[in-house]
């Protein structure tokens, strides 16, 4: 086997293994909050932006933004209950059911029709190609808030949380990111289609629901505004703060090597993503939220899932370990885990 291959072996392991090693006594690194945390880490910013700002990804964001705040102006009916469909649509079942929970950490199964369907959810998002969100949150795990963790807050509160987006990729880092995080999409002449194709998409899909909109109600500017600006921004900063804010506050079940916490304001809006402590302990977990508190609807739709036939093989069953820690047994734990 070549380097390069057990290279991306090691990645696609990584990101897909059951249980993650839990070894670390708390450091003073995750026991802080924000007073750990400068809102602007200038000091390492700087070294940040080697070959520049991407401008395309810039202008979209500030567009996107823009179209937010003028949704306000030009509020309707049908462009509010489109913006609650997509919401769940691109938020939970794209993103949150999709990109991660199933095809970055393998934590269920489905039938290619529903991981087709679930994959288009997702790109309309506006997070980025499958490949891109696929190796960069596998990146994240692997490097969880270490010198090569693409969004720690460890560098500032705005770069974990949107700035980390902002530095310009050459395409020979991206494609060399892509086989190494992401491999297995890799192979797929299909995902490097969907990559190459992601910006045109995502422009076409800001006219279908012009489109719909004019058409269905007249109503073309305030359905753009609502169902696709002001719902991309939304489902954006859900997304986001799962890399912020729950690598700052929050409680901790687990005593991870990282920062990462359980925060339930971002639980209930990032539909279950938010209980991330618990998520970075157990990768593959399915199952997020690891006590009857932590509510995890994104889970509970695999569940219903589960019982149509749609997810087979769900890993959702907590190691033994895992429910001593949580029992406050750690001793029981660590003698589990040396076992
Ligand atoms: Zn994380
Ligand atoms: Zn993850």
């Amino acid at each position: 086997m070549s380097t390069t291959q057990e290279t991306a072996d090691t990645a696609l392991d990584m990101a897909t293994s059951a249980v993650t090693p839990v070894p670390d006594p708390e450091s003073p690194a995750t026991s802080k909050g924000l007073s750990s945390v400068s809102i602007l880490a200038a000091r390492t910013l700087s070294g940040r932006f080697p070959d520049g700002i991407d401008w395309t990804n810039a202008i979209w964001l500030a567009f996107m933004h823009a179209g937010a705040v003028a949704a306000f102006w030009h509020f309707s009916w049908p462009a509010f209950w489109m913006f609650i469909a997509f919401y769940y649509a691109t938020g939970c079942f794209g993103v949150t059911l999709g990109y991660h929970r199933l095809m970055t950490h393998g934590s269920f199964q489905t039938i290619a029709p529903v991981r087709g369907l679930l994959t288009l959810c997702a790109m309309l998002s506006g997070q980025g190609s499958p490949l891109f969100w696929i190796a960069t949150h596998r990146k994240h795990h692997a490097h969880s808030d270490g010198p090569e963790d693409p969004h720690t807050p460890n560098d500032g509160f705005w770069w974990s949380h949107i700035l980390w987006l902002q530095p310009r990729n050459s395409a020979e880092h991206t494609t060399q990111a892509f086989k190494r995080w992401a491999p297995d999409l890799y192979k797929s002449k299909l995902h490097r289609f969907l990559h190459a194709t992601y910006g045109p998409f995502l422009f076409l899909s800001g006219g279908a629901f012009y489109a719909i909109g004019e058409f269905r109600w007249n109503q073309g500017l305030s359905v753009f505004l609502w169902a696709m600006c002001l719902r991309i921004v939304t489902v954006y900063h859900v997304t986001w703060f799962v890399n912020s804010a729950t690598h700052i506050w929050g409680y901790r079940n687990y005593k991870t090597t990282d920062r990462s916490r359980n925060l339930w304001w971002v639980g209930l809006l990032a539909f279950g993503e938010g209980w991330h402590n618990n998520h970075h302990a157990y990768q593959r977990m399915a199952r997020h939220g690891h006590r009857l508190y932590e509510f995890d609807l994104t889970y509970n739709i695999i569940r219903v899932m589960k019982l149509f036939g749609l997810a087979r093989h769900v890993v959702d069953e907590l190691p033994a370990a895992a429910k001593d820690a949580l029992r406050g047994d750690t001793t029981a734990a660590q003698a589990a885990k040396a076992a």
